[in-house]
Order: structure tokens, then C-alpha cells, then sequence
């Protein structure tokens, strides 16, 4: 079968790898047949994450149809359209009763780096050995472990295009959204504009807030205010002279906003390598989006991050979330299994298209050159469909 596999350091190519089996009896093979490229593939491709190996299969969301089940399997069947989550989860330990499945602790690889970053993330299809090894869906097929609890039936009137984003952009920004604790006549500052952010408006929207302002660069902007034309956005690289993010958001809102989201990380303003630095505890630094987030929020405002960040970190104004009260919320990889019933059935009753992030459709054959596109920001690339 045909994979996008890493080969090195800015290196992806698609090439012949073996057809998957079944080595539980709780997988499925799965035949994909739409696949797309995410924000954190980058992180891979740049060979940030130290513990890529030549070979390994990426890719994290995708959706398919049935080829195999295992002997265990009892809910799916072979023929079934299903979209697999970008977790993997158990379905039986004390995380995944809760159904904060990007915690599981069976599929928690605890490695050494992991303790360090956390200690509690949930293995990850086709995010390296640092999530436990799994090959990723960016192929024809692949094995899902636990096929029962990790994926979920698409129905007839959600055709693939539209039910892929549920393994991971749709959920992860209503993870983002709610967790942070949005509500009625709330003003929503959103940093980053990506898929991630955009997601956000519109559950920012949902959820009752009555102002949503983006703060990303022109490129990015641009192509939101065409999605979302009541926004209003801040060019953090492109404000007038003696402004900052955090004054400018000051006036144009008495106190600042209520909500403040972080859907950046990956441009962590050092790189993602330094991150990786940072896991060894020897040097301590902040992004500065979580100080803007804390600064510029009114008191008692909240603070959510969902952008990735690994290891430790200092230099960020303490005594103004203590004093104004800040909360800060680490929402965590977002626990799929949570909502995705709940957002599929939002995607069918038409309150929310997650076609409106999609700027191409490219076939399984072409998906190196995307990831060098999709890094650039070539052609405006943003969200692909990868038809397979
Ligand atoms: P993306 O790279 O497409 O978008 C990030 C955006 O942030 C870019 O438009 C960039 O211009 C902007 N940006 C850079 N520096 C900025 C700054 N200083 N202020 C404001 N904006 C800035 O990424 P994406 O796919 O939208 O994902 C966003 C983040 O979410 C990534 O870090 C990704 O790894 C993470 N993520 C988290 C989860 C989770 O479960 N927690 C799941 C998926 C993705
Ligand atoms: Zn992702
Ligand atoms: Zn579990």
C-alpha cells in the first residue's frame, strides 16, 4: 500500500509500505479514504519531535471504511464509514470512564520525555515513538487499536469531506472553547487564525459571545474576515507605532477581553526545537502570547491554551494573574471521545461546516509536496482534503 512516511529531517515522501493486520483482538483495519495535514504535522516534517524514526507512518485525522475487525469487535463491521479520533484510548481505564480519552493511561507510552512533558498524554496515530509508535492514516489503510471506542459511525448525510474534521480540528476547538468557559456576552480574543482559531469563532459565536476579535497576520486574516465577516482582528506584526497587542486590545474594549485562547504554540517564538531544549529543564522562557493573554484580559478574565507546549516555563507575569485574578487553563489535547457525537449531529443539523477551513483537495499521491506547500504557506494553503 501507499504511506507518507518521514524519512528525515524535512524530509516526507510517499512511498510502498506493507499492509497492515490485525495483532489484537480489539483493532480494526481500517481502509482510509480521506486523510488531511494538521498545524503539529509540521512539528514532525521539521523533525522537532526527537523520537521520528526513518519510516514511520504520519497522519492523525482521517477517516475510512472498514476492512478488518478483530475478533472482539462487536459495534462495527466490515463496509462501515467511520472517522478514527487523533487519540487512542482504552475505553476502560479511569480516564476513558470519563471519556477524557486524550489521557488514557493504558496507551500513555511514559517514557522518560513524556514524564517530563506531562507524563499523561494518550498515544497518537502517526505521532511518533513520543506517543507510543502508532503508524499514522496518511496510507491506504491502518490499524486502529481499540477499534471500538475509536471510531465513530458517519452517517449517510455527512459525506467523508465533512466528518474527517472530527478526529481532531473540530473537537480540539470546542475542547478549546468550553473548557476555557465561555458564555453569554462574553468578548473572545483569539490568538492564531489557523484552523484551530477559526474553529473557535464560530463556537465562540455559539456559545453567546457577543465580540470575537483575531489577532494573527493579514494572510491569515484576510481569509477570515471573508468566513467571518463580524470579527475584528489585530495584526500583531503590523501595529502602529508605540501599540501592542495588549493595548491595542485594551482599547478596543473597556478592560479587555473576557476570554483570551491561545491557537498558536507551534511558532513558539523560538521554534519548537527550543521547546524541545526546554524539556531539559536547563533553560526557562515564556512565549509572550501567555503573558499578552494574561496582560490584556480583564480581571477575573480567563486564559485557555490549547496551542502545544512542552516542558518548563518562567517569566510570565505572576503577579498579575494572581492579583487580577486570572485563570489560567491548560485545556489539554482535546478528549475527542467527550464531544464528537455532539459536534457530528452539529455538522448534520448544518451549525457548523468545517468546509469553510478547506482551501484544497489533493490526492494520497501528491501529499509530500503539500507538507513542503503546507510549511511555506504556499498558494494559501491551509487545510487540505486528501482524497485516497
Ligand atoms: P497553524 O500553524 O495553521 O496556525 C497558527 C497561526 O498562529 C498562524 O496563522 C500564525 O500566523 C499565527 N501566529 C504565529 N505567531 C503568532 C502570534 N505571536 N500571535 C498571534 N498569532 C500568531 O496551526 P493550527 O492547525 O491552527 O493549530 C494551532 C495550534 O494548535 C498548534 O500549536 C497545534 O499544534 C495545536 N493543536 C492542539 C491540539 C490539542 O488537542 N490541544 C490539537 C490540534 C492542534
Ligand atoms: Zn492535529
Ligand atoms: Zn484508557
Amino acid at each position: 500500500m501507499k504511506a507518507l512516511v518521514w524519512q528525515g529531517k524535512n524530509t516526507v515522501k510517499v512511498i510502498e509500505c506493507p499492509k497492515p493486520k490485525i495483532i489484537e483482538p480489539r483493532d480494526v483495519i481500517l481502509k482510509i479514504t480521506g486523510s488531511t495535514v494538521c498545524g503539529s504535522d509540521l512539528h514532525l516534517l521539521h523533525g522537532s519531535v526527537v523520537e521520528l524514526e526513518k519510516g514511520d507512518i504520519l497522519g492523525h485525522e482521517f477517516c475510512g471504511v472498514i476492512d478488518q475487525v478483530g475478533s472482539e469487535i462487536k459495534n462495527h463491521k466490515v463496509g462501515d464509514r467511520v472517522v478514527a479520533s487523533f487519540q487512542i484510548a482504552c475505553g476502560d481505564c479511569m480516564y476513558c470512564h470519563k471519556k477524557l480519552s486524550s489521557q488514557c493511561e493504558k496507551t500513555n507510552s511514559n517514557t522518560i520525555e513524556n514524564a517530563m512533558y506531562g507524563g499523561r498524554t494518550a498515544g497518537m496515530f502517526g505521532y511518533s515513538h513520543f506517543t507510543g509508535g502508532f503508524a499514522g492514516g496518511q496510507a491506504e489503510y491502518t490499524r486502529v487499536p481499540y477499534g471500538d471506542v475509536n471510531l465513530l459511525h458517519l452517517p449517510d448525510d455527512v459525506p467523508d469531506e465533512k466528518g474527517l474534521y472530527l478526529s481532531d480540528v473540530v473537537s480540539t476547538s470546542w475542547n478549546c472553547v468550553v473548557d476555557t468557559g465561555v458564555k453569554e456576552g462574553d468578548v473572545v480574543a483569539i490568538w492564531g487564525a489557523g484552523p484551530i482559531g477559526q474553529m473557535c469563532i464560530d463556537f465562540s459565536y455559539m456559545n453567546g459571545a457577543k465580540r470575537v476579535i483575531v489577532i494573527d497576520q493579514n494572510w491569515r486574516l484576510d481569509y477570515c474576515k471573508s468566513k467571518y465577516p463580524n470579527i475584528e482582528t489585530i495584526d500583531f506584526s503590523n501595529l502602529p507605532k508605540g501599540e501592542t497587542v495588549v493595548s491595542t486590545l485594551k482599547k478596543m474594549e473597556h478592560g479587555g477581553p473576557d476570554i483570551a485562547l491561545e491557537c498558536v504554540a507551534g511558532e513558539y517564538p523560538k521554534g519548537w526545537a527550543h521547546t524541545i531544549e526546554l524539556m531539559t529543564g536547563l533553560e526557562t522562557d515564556t512565549s509572550e502570547i501567555i503573558n499578552e493573554m494574561i496582560e490584556s484580559v480583564k480581571n477575573y478574565g480567563r486564559c485557555g491554551i490549547t496551542g502545544v507546549y512542552v516542558g518548563y516555563t518562567n517569566h510570565f507575569n505572576i503577579g498579575s494573574l494572581m492579583e487580577r485574578g486570572i485563570r489560567l487553563i491548560g485545556n489539554g489535547q482535546a478528549p475527542v471521545h467527550l464531544y464528537w457525537e455532539k459536534l457530528l449531529k452539529m455538522i448534520q443539523e448544518g451549525k457548523i461546516d468545517p468546509l469553510k477551513m478547506v482551501t484544497h483537495r489533493v490526492r494520497m499521491e501528491d501529499l509530500d509536496k503539500v507538507y513542503y506547500k503546507f510549511d511555506k504557506k504556499e498558494d494559501g494553503m491551509q487545510k487540505v482534503y486528501v482524497e485516497t
